[in-house]
């Protein structure tokens, strides 16, 4: 069963708690080790148990096992959390937080606002979004955004953060077919998610042009949706996304489905269907092990650090192959980031749900990529690099490096 251990113990609280007997089927058991809590970073901006993954782990028990109230200091603390999922890989028990985090934010069922509810259609709805973004481009490109921000009016939506991380959206759509360099060695089929056609074309042509180049043609599935990751870690129905992506990739004749943002991969890691996962991969993996050796890079002079995104630290747990990637450009200098197990703070919509701590958790994370003195800074989730670019700091996709550097 749960079981657990609070650092200011409350008496009443430790009736409930120790009077469940019921239990997760999903869940290892806590033991109260303690050893989730240091690296948990809402625990290092705050400094209290509350802001710990054990406690919030109680708070889950009361929620879905115990079925007992919980308190509005309870329910902040526990949205607090980034989802890294950083206690998961320091837990002995191998407690399954992220599963439990989502299966609370279900049965919460938390109301969601009329911003909230625009946002999650148009993240469903891709014809919709193709429709808005030439608004958006001519409103960046109008001037109007800094008279729009002296107004306050974002601030009075709950959108200052969201509008400080807009760039300019690219409104071409992708092609279908990126066909190899040369000769082919197979066929892959591209999963784009939901902004990232808009928002971040320059991985996405970095990453098709590294894979038409080691000899694979390239598929984009214009039926493909969004992972589901937002809508799951809200407490919204994800299912039907999920079912769409199994429908149109299981239906492909493809060697291998990839991933290029960890953030979006990890949500399709999970789903459960085994045909799915047996060909899907992350692009660093893929291009580590199917690497042409006819194919070069120039030399670079440049220092680059490497941010390793939560979700590839904690869940996909591949970093080790970004560096082994960049080993092949001659003459890089490849730094690891101190304390990079640390979130910094973007946690998929965190950066706009709890803008105040992720911007903390960005500025202890920007100030120890400052003390590193590099050129660069690489991140294979698109939200990491959103979140964390400033005019201090250039980060990008390790694939924009890597394309960059290729001889034709
Ligand atoms: S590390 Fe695991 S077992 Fe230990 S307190 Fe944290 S959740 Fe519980
Ligand atoms: S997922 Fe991250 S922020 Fe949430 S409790 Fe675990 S370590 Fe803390």
């Amino acid at each position: 069963m749960f079981d657990f251990m609070d650092l200011d113990f409350n008496e009443n609280e430790s009736e409930l708690a120790v009077s469940s007997a019921l239990y997760i089927p999903e869940a290892g058991e806590c033991m109260r080790c303690g050893q989730c809590v240091s690296g948990c970073p809402t625990f290092r901006l705050f400094q209290i148990d509350e802001e710990t993954p054990r406690r919030r782990i109680r708070t889950i028990s009361k929620i879905l096992i115990e079925h007992l109230p919980v308190s509005e200091n309870e329910l902040t603390h526990l949205n607090n959390c980034v989802q890294c999922r950083a206690c998961e890989i320091s837990c002995p028990s191998q407690m399954r937080y992220g599963e439990l985090f989502d299966q609370v934010q279900a049965t919460l069922q938390k109301p969601v606002n009329h911003l909230g509810k625009l946002a999650f259609h148009f993240i469903e709805n891709k014809k919709q979004r193709a429709w808005l973004m030439p608004f958006l481009k001519g409103y960046l490109k109008s001037g109007l955004q800094k008279p729009f921000q002296s107004s306050g009016i974002f601030e009075k939506l709950g959108l200052a953060n969201a509008e400080g991380l807009l760039s300019e959206p690219t409104l071409k759509p992708l092609a279908e077919n990126y066909p190899a360099t040369g000769v082919s060695r197979g066929n892959v089929a591209l999963f784009t998610g939901c902004i990232a056609e808009s928002f971040d074309r320059k991985t996405l042509l970095a990453a098709i042009k590294l894979l038409n180049t080691n000899g694979y043609n390239v598929q984009i599935q214009k039926k493909q949706s969004c992972c589901g990751a937002i809508h799951q870690h809200n407490g919204q129905f994800a299912s039907h996304l999920i079912e769409n992506n199994l429908s149109v990739f299981n239906s492909l004749v493809v060697d291998a489905v990839i991933h290029v943002a960890t953030g979006c991969g990890t949500m399709l890691s999970e789903y459960e269907n085994e045909e799915f996962k047996l060909r899907l991969f992350d692009i660093n993996d893929f291009l580590l092990a199917n690497w042409s050796d006819d194919v070069r890079f120039s030399s670079s002079n440049l220092k680059v650090a490497i941010h390793e995104p939560c979700s590839q630290r904690n869940v996909l747990k591949n970093q080790k192959s970004v560096s082994a990637l960049l080993q092949k450009i001659p003459n890089l200098t490849i730094e690891t980031l101190t304390d990079n197990q640390i979130c910094c703070g973007s946690g998929g919509s965190y950066m706009l749900t709890h803008p105040e701590n992720a911007a903390c958790l960005r500025d202890l994370k920007q100030h120890i990529i400052q003390n590193a003195h590099v050129d660069l800074v690489v991140s294979s989730n698109f939200g990491c690099v959103i979140h964390l670019n400033s005019d201090k700091t250039k980060v990008v996709h390790p694939l924009v490096l890597l394309a960059n550097q290729l001889v034709s």
